[in-house]
């Protein structure tokens, strides 16, 4: 469920934005041009396969590498012309961890607290404060190469903290952690989004977007396939209907024949009927069975989720073409 608190009526300012993105390497385009606009005090997703280019769009928008082209904004400042005002403004964790696995926690934590030049004072206070919020107090005199995934994440975020970012960049947050620790961060970023924060995360789960992100954008093919809240990009899909699966051939069979409009899947002795998921088709779906003798093994009702989206606008050539199959 989104979570963000944006201010009611004016439309917040903007905190990332990004006018014909591109960047290729060598023959091959990673990102074809694309436009990104996320309200400040938002969290936004960016989500795709492997490979689909959403590390190269953070690398870029948090200046750790240049854009072929393209208008690009973060946090008021224009990317090309004051990159040192961007870096100043975000705060960037992921899979290029800045984690120090030979020194302990509080060790990383103090180092970063240094590169922001805080004071030694503040800086002990900072890294105490974020130590505990993020309930690595019994973990920061160890190394933290000896920490978990989910502790290493933590950290990592901690460190990232530590000068204030108003613009945080995760890129993949989660990936390879175990569903606990994922909670955790998941809770982690909640509470930084409440704090007014804007999040710009990468991910590989439709899942996390759906729990997280006001709006998610969907990367394929160097391109935004889609963009929009959970609820707009389920909305594109049909992928509603109902499923019912037998046991007994010759009753699959019956059953394909006295409903209409199934997708059948011979193998599986499965029928799919399409459905809006109101009470009144469910109960003319079940008429129809009785009156014709049949009773089906497994009943189940599938409403479209972000995983038929995404397979939708990812992978158009796995959409089987259901018009063969279909019985009416
Ligand atoms: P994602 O984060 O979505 O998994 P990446 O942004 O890491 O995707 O990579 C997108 C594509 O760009 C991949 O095909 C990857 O191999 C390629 N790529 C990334 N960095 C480089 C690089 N420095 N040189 C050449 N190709 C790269």
């Amino acid at each position: 469920m989104p979570t963000s608190k944006r201010g009611e009526g004016r439309p917040s300012p903007t905190a990332v934005s990004a006018v014909g993105l591109r960047k290729s390497y060598g023959e091959k385009t990673v990102l074809g041009g694309i436009d990104l606009c996320i309200p400040a005090g938002s969290v936004f997703a960016l989500l795709g396969p492997n490979g689909a280019g959403k590390t190269t769009a953070v690398k870029i928008l948090s200046t750790l590498i240049t854009a072929d082209a393209g208008d690009l904004h973060v946090g008021g400042h224009d990317l090309a012309a004051d990159p040192q005002a961007v870096r100043a403004a975000i705060g960037v964790t992921g899979q290029f961890s800045a984690v120090d696995g030979l020194i302990t926690g509080e060790e990383n934590m103090l180092l970063m607290a240094n590169l922001h030049h805080l004071p030694k004072q503040e800086g002990r206070r900072a890294a105490a404060e974020l130590l505990e919020r993020f309930d690595l107090v019994e973990a920061a005199k160890k190394p933290a190469s000896s920490y978990s995934g989910g502790m290493k994440r933590r950290l990592d975020l901690a460190m990232t903290l530590v000068g204030d970012p108003r613009i945080i960049f995760l890129d993949e947050p989660t990936t390879g952690l175990d569903p606990r620790s994922r909670h955790t961060m998941w809770g982690i970023i909640r509470s930084l989004v409440a704090d007014g924060v804007t999040v710009f995360l990468t991910t590989q789960y439709l899942e996390e977007a759906d729990e997280l992100a006001d709006r998610i954008a969907v990367l394929h093919d160097g391109k935004i396939a889609a963009e929009g809240t959970a609820e707009e990009l389920k909305r594109l899909v049909p992928g509603g209907h109902i499923r019912l699966r037998f046991t007994d051939p010759a009753t699959y069979r019956s059953a394909a024949e006295a409903l209409r409009e199934v997708t059948r899947e011979d193998e599986a002795l499965s029928l799919s009927i399409p459905t809006d998921g109101s009470q009144r088709e469910l109960c003319s779906i079940l008429d129809r069975l009785d009156s014709a003798g049949i009773e089906a093994e497994e009943l189940t009702v599938h409403t479209p989720d972000l995983d038929d989206v995404f397979f939708a606008l990812t992978s158009p050539a796995n959409i089987p073409d259901q018009s063969e199959e279909t019985v009416r």
